[in-house]
């Protein structure tokens, strides 16, 4: 996987399974957020097996489940701020997701999605 500021361990799963085949898609995005805010992204969430998505109370089609989907925290940026980016920087496309400490972004086919 080409990516400048990001490495695949930091997508894998959490329970150690091993699963970290984070979507192309995803990574351009994240690269994106990184390049706009010109700060570090940590991933809280990547990657999820079907077992650890329902131990943290995921939802069953959850694109985290697919490699798709990433939880950030944008280093020194508020989650409300990055949040804003991506709605105004995506149109219409993908998924995006407001909370407390973190922001939702996914790349599914069949957006847009925003919460
Ligand atoms: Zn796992
Ligand atoms: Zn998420």
């Amino acid at each position: 996987m080409k990516s400048q500021h990001f490495s695949r361990h930091e997508f894998a799963c959490s329970c150690g399974c091993g699963f970290d085949t984070v979507d192309a898609e995803t990574l351009a995005v994240l690269e994106d957020v990184r390049e706009h805010f010109a700060t570090p992204v940590v991933v809280t969430s990547g990657c999820r097996c079907p077992t650890y998505n329902a131990r943290v109370g995921g939802a069953e089609h959850s694109q985290h489940k697919l490699g798709r989907a990433a939880d950030i925290q944008v280093q020194g940026v508020d989650p409300g701020e990055v949040h804003r980016y991506l709605v105004s920087q995506y149109p219409g496309q993908y998924g995006i997701g407001s909370y407390n400490t973190f922001t939702h972004v996914d790349t599914r086919s069949n957006g847009p999605a925003r919460w």
